[in-house]
């Protein structure tokens, strides 16, 4: 028997029906009740969650018109029992699902696009429009979703006959449907839709856009409504309170100066890059070796490139191993080539000669030692002997 269902009256959380069936699934039970105010998942919101009488109702399906509760627990057949939805979940649902409705009906007004895809998810809302919005567009939208909010327009839920329903301008036509649902709010969107909604907008409380992207030809708008807006948007004050905090700046003037940081940021990074090419550049002419056995060079601070240029020019003027040393936080950063000595199978060695950690090629190995500056000179005085 198909189940008899009541949330036409979005606003109905409690009720009483007579337990059908009851069947012992993955996991738990699914029980089916003469009729039931649970919504089943469908166009892209998830089934209710709650309670019937002792038993937790973890999830709501339908199949082929039958509304299938899955229980934690089982139900005796035959018995009456109290549904109670999980009321606030199911309003912030129904916030957003009517909220979307909302919105959507200005961008329809606007350039008659359609909601080609709607998920309503546990933190985010997407609706995906047949076209392209701009900022503008959106934002003006959005506006007079609020305004309809404040003007609290009613909502209602109808079935039309056929003949009302050829001649009804409603978005999401369905063909060849029988008892097509239609959602309407007042004056501003008429809409088929199967999901529970609220009695009027002003029960959405707020709608906000938070951003949109092109999605597939035309866009994907992710909005939040009511309570969820609400809170997504107390915790993003408290960012912005945060970084103005820090930054000593009025909220309105964070971005401005983030901006100016990250331009002063990258203008030192480029004085200390030019430093570091000049230093670079001054090794490289300061680099000596008459008799061509292994030998090292100490420096401040150089970003892994400078120490792999001065290495490249170093090698060159050794029949042994070159060695750039580059002060670190523990000791020194290092890179070693050398043209004839095999590295990659001496790097264990050298390694624990200087306490240090790398490996890399035959013809250059990196890492990073502990070793004072006299100790490593003395070790690569040792490594031609
Ligand atoms: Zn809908």
């Amino acid at each position: 028997m198909v189940t008899q269902k009541l949330f036409d009256d979005g606003e109905l959380f409690e009720f009483e029906g007579k337990v059908l069936s009851c069947e012992q699934v993955k996991k738990g039970y699914e029980v089916t009740l003469d009729k039931s105010a649970f919504f089943p998942e469908g166009g892209g919101q998830a089934g209710d969650v709650g309670t019937l009488g002792n038993a937790k109702v973890l999830d709501t399906q339908e199949r082929e018109g039958i509304v299938y509760h899955k229980t934690d627990k089982p139900l005796e057949v035959g018995s009456t029992v109290t549904g109670v939805i999980d009321k606030d979940i199911r309003l912030r649902r129904m916030q957003n699902h009517s909220g979307e409705h909302l919105i959507m009906g200005f961008i329809h007004q606007m350039l008659g696009y359609d909601n080609v895809g709607f998920h309503l998810g546990k933190d985010e809302v997407t609706l995906d429009l047949n076209g392209v919005i701009t900022d503008e567009q959106l934002r003006e939208c959005e506006l007079k979703a609020n305004k309809a909010i404040a003007r609290d327009v009613k909502i209602t839920v109808s079935y039309p006959d056929d003949q009302t329903l050829a001649s009804l301008d409603y978005r999401s036509k369905l063909e060849n449907m029988q008892n097509i649902r239609i959602v309407t709010i007042d004056g501003i969107d008429v809409c088929a839709c199967c999901a529970p909604h609220l009695s009027s907008t002003g029960k959405i409380g707020l709608v906000k856009v938070l951003s949109h992207e092109s999605y597939k030809g035309g866009t994907r708008v992710h909005i939040l409504c009511g309570l969820d807006a609400v809170e997504v948007f107390s915790q993003r004050l408290d960012t912005v309170r945060e970084i103005s905090r820090l930054l000593s700046a009025k909220p309105e003037k964070a971005a401005d100066f983030v901006s100016k940081l990250l331009s002063d940021n990258n203008a030192l990074k480029q004085q200390l890059a030019d430093i570091a090419a000049k230093q670079t550049d001054e090794i490289i002419k300061g680099l000596s070796n008459d008799g061509r056995g292994s030998f090292c060079v100490f420096a401040d601070s150089l970003d892994m490139n400078s120490m792999r240029r001065i290495a490249n020019e170093g090698v060159a003027l050794t029949d042994g191993v070159f060695g750039v040393f580059s002060a670190a936080a523990n000791g020194y950063s290092y890179i070693m080539a050398s043209s004839s000595v095999a590295l990659r199978a001496r790097a264990k060695e050298i390694n624990a000669a200087l306490g240090g950690k790398g490996g890399g090629s035959d013809a250059m190995i990196q890492g990073s030692v502990t070793a004072d500056e006299k100790t490593i000179r003395e070790f690569f005085g040792t490594l031609d002997t």
